[in-house]
């Protein structure tokens, strides 16, 4: 098992804001592989505009409570401010699974509680892992992704796009 964090972001350049993201997590957290990049519908409540997508598989000494904070931390160092729920954002990083641990307090439930809901989170993790499972339910992703179906997300970027400019190829 590792560390996974899902990222989205769906205002401003939402592509910028995921890499100023990545970049954003050393020190403390060390970025070992990024997934695929992709578009996604916003999902009912969530509003349009669309979001791009992805996950990193990281290292770090933070538990999960320090992780979140350091998260926290980048959202704002990246604009995001106080808003309704669910509502636009430039940059939205969840921590997806933290080894095979199991959170659930107030302020933070890993793995996260909708992740088995989420083809835009369920790709992205199988990208960088193609046999992980569910920690609580012992389910495949693979599984939780089949029975979700994907067919509205599209992958706009293989993997390395954050290390390379943009192009429209
Ligand atoms: P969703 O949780 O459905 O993806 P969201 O990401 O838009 O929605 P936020 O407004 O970013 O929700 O976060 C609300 C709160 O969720 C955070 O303040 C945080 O305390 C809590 N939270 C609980 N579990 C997690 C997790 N695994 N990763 C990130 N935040 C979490
Ligand atoms: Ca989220
Ligand atoms: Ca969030």
């Amino acid at each position: 098992m590792a560390i996974y964090i899902a990222l989205g972001a769906n205002l401003g350049d939402r592509r910028a804001n995921l890499i100023a993201a990545l970049e954003a997590l050393p020190p403390l957290v060390r970025v070992d592989a990024v997934s695929s990049l992709y578009e996604s519908p916003p999902q009912p409540p969530s509003p349009p505009p669309a979001y791009l997508n992805a996950a990193a598989r990281v290292e770090t000494d933070l538990d999960p409570e320090a992780l979140l904070v350091h998260l926290k931390r980048i959202e704002h160092d990246l604009g995001r401010r106080p808003t309704v729920r669910w509502g636009p954002r430039p940059i939205d990083l969840d921590i997806a699974l933290y080894d095979d641990r199991i959170v659930d307090t107030r302020d933070l439930q890993v793995p996260h509680p909708r992740l088995d809901k989420r083809a835009f989170v369920l790709r992205p993790l199988l990208d960088l892992d193609d046999d992980l499972e569910h920690p609580a339910t012992g389910e495949r992703l693979i599984d939780l992704l089949a029975r979700v179906g994907e067919a509205d997300l599209v992958r706009v970027e293989r993997r390395g796009w954050h290390e390379r400019p943009h192009s429209s190829e």
